[in-house]
């Protein structure tokens, strides 16, 4: 019988330069150029639990988010709120779910959201029919939401990306429409003359491809020549922290919480940081880009 990869597998064109024993860009339709996509609708939680995962490469720790994931992972239930605020914040659901669940290679494992109402029948047409996608919330009337519905897909979605369009990727993931003009364009602005420098390479792309190249673009600037070229050896170290960039201080430092920091004076490290329920569900619910700045300013912070 068929395996999943041998079902849900798909081909990527791609060029490498041999010369300089680099990815010069890949050629890909829509089953691939999809699977990229919906990584952007990833929620974090689900990305850290992804890649914490075996794939043709080890797990990865992504940043200190893994660790953050982990930790909440092993918190008892008595310091949460409900007993469903685990499930939200490690299985946190994916607000595009309908349309990456038809993408080839979707790789979010995430159970698909179900919807609940109140267990009371008579309680949903007062309260004005309150929905859960967690089942045992619990509804105003104090009674548990676990009465599971199946409402109607209103829009289905398939993928991100038109049936007939074909895409350059380049080394770093960018990705451009093939339209007439852009390899050649590529080729130039890559300084590449010499046609007989270039080997052309068909590679297959199951999910557990994916997985990869989720982990190596957390990892890398250029993930499709250490896919492709498997470079592991010199790109894929933990320690190489993705580049984030820090943009304009917001108005995000207007709000402020109270947070005790343990600080080594020998190297003027943070040792850890203790904080009340707020900074923790801040950390829970807040973008990377947030996190790194609530960092730098911990750091600024520092006498
Ligand atoms: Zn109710």
């Amino acid at each position: 019988m068929a395996t999943d990869e041998q079902v849900h597998k798909v081909s990527l064109k791609v060029l490498v330069d041999k010369e300089k024993n680099k990815v010069i860009f890949a050629e890909a339709g829509k089953d691939f150029v999809d699977a990229l996509l919906s990584i952007l609708t990833l929620p974090l939680g689900t990305i850290a639990r992804l890649v914490a995962k075996e794939s043709n490469i080890p797990p990865v720790k992504f940043g200190s988010l893994s660790s953050l994931y982990e930790s909440v992972s092993h918190l008892e239930d008595k310091y949460l709120r409900t007993q469903t605020c685990k499930e939200m914040l490690l299985q946190p659901r994916n607000s595009m779910e309908s349309y990456c669940k038809h993408v080839k290679l979707n790789i979010d494992d995430t159970e698909p959201t179900k919807y609940f109402l109140c267990a009371n029948l008579n309680c949903s047409i007062v309260s004005g029919r309150q929905l859960s996608i967690f089942r045992y919330q619990r509804c105003r009337c104090g009674n548990l939401m676990n009465r599971e519905v199946f409402p109607i897909e209103v829009i289905p979605g398939n993928g991100f990306v038109n049936e007939i369009a074909t895409f350059i990727i380049c080394d770093d993931l960018s990705v451009l429409p093939n339209v007439v003009g852009t390899s050649v364009s590529l080729l130039r602005k890559l300084g590449i003359k010499d046609m007989a420098t270039i080997d052309e390479r068909n590679v297959d792309i199951s999910k557990r491809e994916v997985v990869d190249i989720l982990k190596l673009s957390l990892l890398s600037k250029t993930p499709l020549t250490d896919f492709i070229l498997e470079k592991k050896d010199d790109n894929f170290n933990p320690i190489n922290q993705p580049q984030i960039g820090i943009g304009e201080k917001s108005s995000y430092e207007s709000r402020k919480m109270d947070v005790k920091v343990l600080v080594r004076k020998s190297d003027s490290k943070i040792l850890f940081v203790e904080a009340e329920a707020d900074f923790a569900d801040y950390f829970s619910v807040c973008s990377l880009y947030l996190w790194v700045e609530c960092c730098t300013c911990l750091m600024d912070a520092l006498p």
